[in-house]
């Protein structure tokens, strides 16, 4: 059988189980990532691994019906059965947005729904990983005990709080006070976790988690663990397997901390190297413009992201001003030709409304994306032909606040062109019919 190891991300030639609590090369201090063994997983072809992959998609009663772990030999393959936790996460649609895309354009424009989910993000989809490692782990012994902790920006939090809660597992979580949704804090508070709200944006409660794990009071559940990676790079797998395993022209992709990112290139690479597709998407890296650090380290053509403080955000989850994962996002960047572009609160907030004039409910991270996209279709870098996928990372339910600020115009300074208002009207059939003639008028 096929195996993966942690391997450091800048070269230094040491190996480590993925058995291990280790967050950072023990060399370099720098990023970890988990290596397949390409030649293993060669021993099947590019026909046999579809053909599996697509048998597995079939059967309704199967134990566990998760995307992730449906592709379990590409993603974790000595996690034993009895060890995996799973909320049968994954298998999101992949929404073909007709009318949309017409009105901007792209003939073929998707939104890959990761958001369906069970606590309502993508991040679902690294969890599972690295709670079912963790948990054989900690049970075979190769971990001691210690809680699953992470920083976040909301999303992390409610997904780790319940998978951990699912396999009974301790979780802490450290959140910036003030700076998440009001549903994103719930989360994690009523799965049980200790959740402590700094005085700090993400960015500083990231440095905290650090020390506690370089302490070992904690086990890392942050992006820059490899794992969370893994799983979250069956968006890639998912998407290629939904278009009949073609890959898109196009990939947009909201990113902060930039793991998704870097998930994402690594799915496409490893379908890549076994043949299961013959080329590459292109990327697009969709910033909010007040935390952009890696659009900014593009425009000026730099081969490193410099940090900057980001300012508060509608796009609450990509608030980060010093990603983690920017050298991982920047070979995504270079493989998949990428491209990095922005969005200022007011494009996001009307492309989220306009969006969800064609039926989608979006949060507005995806409004992020789907303003780039909009903004490369006008400038001619996406053509009308292209088939363009732009992830969906959240669920707009857990936006409440900010959909309601948009449409009564209490955003600030960000205007609301789309608003939609209730009428209030007396309880009277004619009074109402009046109103209803005069839709559209
Ligand atoms: C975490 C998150 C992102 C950003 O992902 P990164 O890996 O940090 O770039 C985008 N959107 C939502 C809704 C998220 O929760
Ligand atoms: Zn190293």
């Amino acid at each position: 059988m096929n195996s993966a190891h942690f391997r450091c991300f800048s070269g230094c030639p040491a190996a480590f189980s993925v058995d291990r609590a280790i967050s950072q090369c023990p060399t370099c201090g720098g990023l970890l990532e988990v290596v397949h063994d390409t030649a293993a997983l060669k021993k099947r072809s590019a026909d046999e691994w579809t053909r599996l992959f697509d048998e597995r998609l079939g059967s309704p009663t199967a134990d566990c019906r998760s995307g992730v772990w449906s592709a379990r030999e590409w993603v974790m393959p000595h996690v034993r059965d009895e060890m995996i936790v799973s909320t049968d996460e994954g298998r999101s649609s992949l929404y073909r947005a007709r009318r949309l895309g017409r009105e901007v354009g792209i003939d073929d424009l998707r939104i890959k729904q990761c958001g369906t989910s069970h606590t309502g993000s993508f991040k679902d989809l690294g969890m599972t990983v690295l709670v079912s490692v963790v948990r054989q782990a900690m049970s075979d012994g190769a971990i001691s005990p210690r809680p699953l902790a992470c920083a976040s920006t909301g999303d992390t939090s409610a997904a780790l709080a319940a998978y951990g809660a699912a396999a009974g597992l301790p979780v802490v979580v450290l959140l910036p006070r003030g700076l998440i949704s009001t549903a994103q804090l719930v989360q994690p508070l009523a799965n049980g976790a200790t959740v402590f709200a700094l005085d700090a944006d993400f960015d500083g409660c990231m440095k905290v988690i650090q020390e506690l794990a370089d302490r070992e009071a904690i086990y890392l559940a942050n992006s820059k663990n490899p794992l969370r990676i893994e799983g979250q790079k069956t968006v890639a797998i998912e998407m290629t397997q939904q278009l009949g395993w073609e890959p898109p022209d196009w990939v947009i992709i909201p990113s902060g901390n930039l793991g998704n990112a870097a998930a994402i290139y690594a799915g496409f690479k490893m379908m890549l190297d076994l043949g299961v597709i013959l080329k590459m998407p292109r990327l697009c890296i969709a910033q909010a413009a007040n935390a952009n650090p890696m659009y900014r380290a593009f425009v000026a053509g730099d081969a490193e992201v410099a940090p900057i403080a980001a300012i508060k955000s509608l796009a609450s989850a990509i608030q980060i001003g010093r990603p983690v994962s920017a050298t991982r996002a920047m070979v995504a960047l270079r493989e998949m030709n990428g491209v990095v572009e922005e969005a200022t609160e007011q494009e996001l907030a009307d492309a989220c409304a306009r969006a969800d004039r064609t039926g989608l409910y979006t949060c507005p991270h995806t409004g992020v994306a789907l303003a780039c996209a909009f903004k490369l279709r006008a400038r001619g870098v996406i053509h009308e032909s292209d088939r363009v996928v732009v992830v969906s990372t959240a669920h707009g339910l857990k936006f409440t606040e900010f959909k309601l600020g948009y449409h009564e115009s209490n955003l600030g300074k960000v205007e609301s062109p789309l608003a939609n208002r209730p009428i209030a009207v007396a309880a009277n059939a004619d009074a109402i019919a009046e109103k209803i003639a005069r839709i559209g008028a």
